[in-house]
């Protein structure tokens, strides 16, 4: 690539995870940022989804120039009932810490927590939107089918002033109306996918100062590559399809999204 940029949602717990089952061996981490720095990919984002893996996340991002920290309890983990007021304060606690950047990924996931979860996950949800508000920093909100309860909470709680859309996966009409609210729109491997895609049409209209890009690996692993785990050095594959969908030469995508993640997140070094 023709210059750095970043990978501003990645799970490299998972990863290590998925290459030994063992623990979290720093080693396979380093090799895997290692491996991101050579293609240019020299800032991450590691995401928590509980509070080990945030727990997890704010001591890499301590030791590790190279990433920043969010931490939150997952909507799915939420609406199995694990955002207990203890679980909250803990992640109210790292959230203070100074490489830990923002809240996430929380938000509303109607596909995989039935309707009885529903209402906890919610309440979790706003929970987190107070403890992002309350520490300054930006919020990562993750939603698969509840685009309309996300907005509608977004809009009762005020939505942070730095508040990203993680993996953005619907249409350009949602996307006009979450840009029009100021959101940051981060995408993903699946604008790889194709170019006719709904998804691939909102990275089309939404401007470069309101864009990131992620890889969400070990899942949604971009084209050619799709089927093997995903990592942070296949960043650039999706950058290179955004800098297709949006008409911008490589070299300025890559400057922009990595101003637009430090706007959000603020400074890696
Ligand atoms: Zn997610
Ligand atoms: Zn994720």
């Amino acid at each position: 690539m023709p210059a750095t940029a970043v990978d501003s949602h990645c799970h490299l717990d998972l990863i290590a995870d998925s290459l030994a089952e063992d623990g979290y061996p720093n080693i396979e981490v380093d090799a895997e940022l290692a491996a991101a720095a050579a293609v240019g990919i020299t800032r991450v984002v590691q995401v928590g989804v509980d509070v080990a893996s945030s727990q997890w996340a704010a001591e890499l991002a301590q030791r590790h120039p190279d990433v920043l920290a969010m931490v939150a309890l997952h909507p799915n983990e939420a609406g199995a009932g694990a955002a207990t007021e203890g679980a909250l304060a803990e992640i109210n606690r790292l959230a203070a810490l100074p490489r830990v950047r923002g809240i996430g990924e929380t938000g509303l996931d109607h596909f995989r927590t039935g309707e009885d979860g529903w209402a906890i996950q919610e309440q979790s949800f706003r929970a987190h939107i107070d403890i992002a508000k309350r520490h300054g920093i930006a919020l990562m909100i993750h939603t698969r089918d509840a685009y309309e309860d996300m907005l509608r909470v977004l809009d009762e709680e005020g939505a942070p002033e730095n508040t990203v859309l993680h993996c953005y996966s619907s249409d350009a009409e949602t996307a006009r109306r979450c840009l029009d609210r100021g959101l940051v729109l981060s995408f993903s491997g699946t604008v790889t996918f194709s170019n006719a895609t709904a998804t691939a049409q909102a990275a089309a209209i939404t401007p470069l100062d309101q864009m990131l890009v992620e890889t969400d690996a070990p899942f949604l692993t971009p084209m050619p590559f799709r089927g093997r785990p995903n990592g942070p050095y296949l960043t650039p594959y999706t950058i290179r399809a955004l800098a297709e969908l949006t008409g911008t030469d490589l070299a300025t995508l890559c400057q922009r999204l990595t101003a637009t993640a430090e706007r959000v997140f603020g400074p890696w070094p």
